[in-house]
Parts: C-alpha cells; sequence; structure tokens
C-alpha cells in the first residue's frame, strides 16, 4: 500500500464503499466556476474546509440559538450547535454508507445565514424586507457561501459545489439569485436530508440541557414528554446513586442515541425496501426515505411540542426576543436614514446588490454582541440586553 492516498483514489474507494444512492465525489456537478481539482482533497472535502475557514463560520460564536451569549459561558450558541449538528450527521451518514463529507459541509454551513439574536432576528429582518425581496436565513447562507465571503481572487463568494448549495438551500430557490442554482429533484440528496434530521437532533437535545440548566424548565414538568420520562426513568434505575446532573446528561445521551439509532434503523429499512438503483431514482422518490419510525416520529413532535411552548415561549425568552428586535429595528432605521453611518465596504455594495440587499446582508452578517455595540453607538442604549 502506498503511503499517499490520492483523490482519484479516495475518489475509487467511494465509489466501492458508499451505497449506490450515495452521492460521489468524483460525480459532483461541480462548481459554478470551474476549478482544477485537489491533489488529495475531494470536492466535497474541499467544500467543508472552506466553509470552515470562511469568516462567517467564526461569527457564529457569537450569535444566539436560544440564549444571548453574555446570559451564560455554558450554553450553546450557533457554533457549538453546528459542532455537535455536524457530529450526529456524520455517525449517521456513515452508518448508512453516505457521503459523509458531503452531510458534514451542508450542516457545518447550515445556519451561516442565520441573523443575530436567533428566530427573533430573523422575523424583524422578514417584516422589515416585506415587499424587498424578503428575507430568509437559508437563502441568506446562499448569499453568503456564493456572494459575501471574500477569500479567492477570481470569483466572489467560495465557490462551492452544486451538491454543497443544494444542501444548503433546503427547500429550493424562489428568490431571484445572481449565480446558476442547483438543480433539484422531486427530493434532496440523502446527505442534505441527513443534515436537515440532524440539525433537529441536535437543536432539540440540547435545547432541553440549556433549559433546564436555566431552569426555564423543569424535571418536573418535563414528566409529561413520553420520550424524556422513558429516558430519564431508565437512566435512574441504572445509576440510582449518580447526581442529578450527570443523570440529566446521560438522559440526553440516550435520547440522541435513541433518535439516532432509530433513524438510521428505520431509514434502513425503507432503502432496502424502494431499492434506489442510484442517486437520480433517489431524488426521483415521492416521499424522503430517510425518517424515523411512525411511533418515534410522533414521541419527538410531543417532545419539540412541549419546547415550543415552555422554552421557546418562555416569558423570559419573548422578552428578550423583544428586545432584541428593537435592536435591529433601530439599527435599520439608523443605516437607511443615514447611509453614511455605515461602513464603506457595505456602501460600496450599493450598485451592484441594491442598498436595501446591502443593508440586510450587513445586519443579517452581524453576530449579537456587534449588533449591541453598534446599537449602543448610535442609538445610545442597550435596549436592555
Ligand atoms: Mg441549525
Amino acid at each position: 500500500m502506498k503511503a499517499l492516498r490520492t483523490r482519484e483514489e479516495w475518489e475509487r474507494e467511494e465509489r466501492e464503499r458508499l451505497a449506490p444512492y450515495a452521492v460521489r465525489s468524483a460525480d459532483s456537478l461541480g462548481r459554478v466556476v470551474p476549478e482544477v481539482e485537489h491533489p488529495y482533497r475531494s470536492a466535497f472535502q474541499r467544500d467543508r474546509d472552506r466553509i470552515v475557514h470562511a469568516r462567517a463560520f467564526r461569527r457564529l460564536e457569537y450569535k444566539t440559538q436560544v440564549f444571548v451569549h453574555h446570559e451564560g459561558d455554558h450554553y450553546r450558541n450557533r457554533l457549538t450547535h453546528t459542532l455537535e449538528g455536524a457530529q450526529i450527521a456524520r455517525t449517521v451518514a456513515r452508518a448508512l454508507r453516505l457521503n459523509e463529507d458531503l452531510a458534514e459541509a451542508v450542516i457545518l454551513a447550515h445556519d451561516l445565514g442565520h441573523p443575530p439574536f436567533g428566530h427573533a432576528g430573523e422575523r424583524v429582518l422578514a417584516e422589515l424586507l416585506r415587499g424587498d425581496g424578503g428575507f430568509d436565513h437559508n437563502r441568506q447562507t446562499l448569499r453568503i457561501v456564493d456572494l459575501l465571503e471574500e477569500r479567492y481572487p477570481g470569483f466572489r463568494g467560495l465557490n462551492l459545489t452544486f451538491e454543497t448549495r443544494e444542501g444548503i438551500l433546503k427547500h429550493g430557490c424562489r428568490w431571484e439569485h445572481p449565480l446558476p442554482v442547483p438543480p433539484r429533484g422531486a427530493q434532496p440528496s440523502l446527505e442534505a436530508q441527513v443534515a436537515d434530521r440532524c440539525d433537529e437532533i441536535a437543536y432539540t437535545n440540547h435545547d432541553l440541557d440549556d433549559g433546564l440548566r436555566s431552569e426555564l424548565i423543569g424535571l418536573g414538568q418535563l414528566a409529561e414528554v413520553p420520550l424524556w420520562r422513558d429516558a430519564h426513568g431508565d437512566v435512574c434505575a441504572r445509576m440510582p446513586d449518580a447526581g442529578a446532573g450527570v443523570k440529566v446528561a446521560q438522559t440526553i445521551a440516550g435520547l440522541i442515541n435513541r433518535l439516532v439509532g432509530d433513524l438510521v434503523e428505520s431509514t434502513a429499512a425503507r432503502l432496502t425496501a424502494a431499492a434506489p438503483a442510484d442517486v437520480a431514482a433517489l431524488r426521483a422518490q415521492p416521499q424522503r426515505l430517510l425518517g424515523y419510525s411512525p411511533g418515534l416520529e410522533k414521541s419527538l413532535r410531543e417532545l419539540k411540542d412541549f419546547l415550543y411552548r415552555n422554552l421557546y415561549h418562555h416569558p423570559h425568552v419573548i422578552a428578550t426576543n423583544q428586545r432584541a428586535e428593537r435592536v435591529l429595528a433601530d439599527l435599520w432605521k439608523v443605516y437607511r436614514g443615514d447611509p453614511e453611518r455605515l461602513p464603506p465596504h457595505v456602501r460600496a455594495r450599493f450598485g451592484e446588490d441594491g442598498d436595501t440587499r446591502a443593508v440586510a446582508d450587513y445586519v443579517a452578517g452581524m453576530t449579537d454582541r456587534f449588533a449591541l455595540a453598534e446599537h449602543r453607538r448610535l442609538v445610545g442604549d442597550d435596549a436592555g440586553l
């Protein structure tokens, strides 16, 4: 065996090792601007590396998942959420003989376009841009990787493959976009489906953990949720003397394991039954083949409903969201009223992207702490955050 594994050898191994309906890097539709392939990294490994080196990836560290960054050092932010999701996605992709690198690239990129302050930020931008092209975080992620990252001399953006961009878009492209958008079948690739489901596994579980840590939700309330009750009951029976914190950690580990186990086993059964011969047959399926058993799907829905009612709509979270919405609405008003307040690099894009979209890109790209610092500087207060 030779010491160095070349890209061609890696691509050959993918053909042998991956399922027939997995996306192979050698079969990629390529990039909008053609590039010479790398000597030992596959096309999707290169996408993944470009995403990790992007400025927008580093900004995820100071973007809210549920809790604003200064509320505590142990809560998830979008960066740690992304890393937890990526780790789960690799496990699922590997177990199903799918292309782990593609699933990883998609999930590492999936939240790049999230504005500051989580869904509150997305809501306020969608409102401000109503009638002006709207706002959607998946579309914003595509704008970042296609247009807004500046790292290469020959093109704007990261020039990712069509397959990674398709996974990022999730629901197809309903908007005008200056670059060719990836073609879409009835279903996205399985790797894109994996990224989507593993995002959900990651946030559901870590939001439970953060919700308990913050005491916005309690163990007593969670006893009404069968999925939690079973997992926690099992842990308490197996390790009655463990501390409460360890029991919570073990319950969440058990829940992730249960979800991942059911997902890969149910999906494997559906794949065996449908037996798609290749990627094209997989894309033509009338419904998604990646998913849980009906029983677990229902239990997960109950758990998510619980979080929706008790955590995402907790008075503390709602009050924080309202303050966050005020921060972004105030900044929008200042920048739109007096473009001289914007940095020159934003004004420089008024011509090509239009002034509204250039300001939207700037505000959406902000971290929570930068938006708060701008609010203090330009409006004179911290909006109670
Ligand atoms: Mg996410």
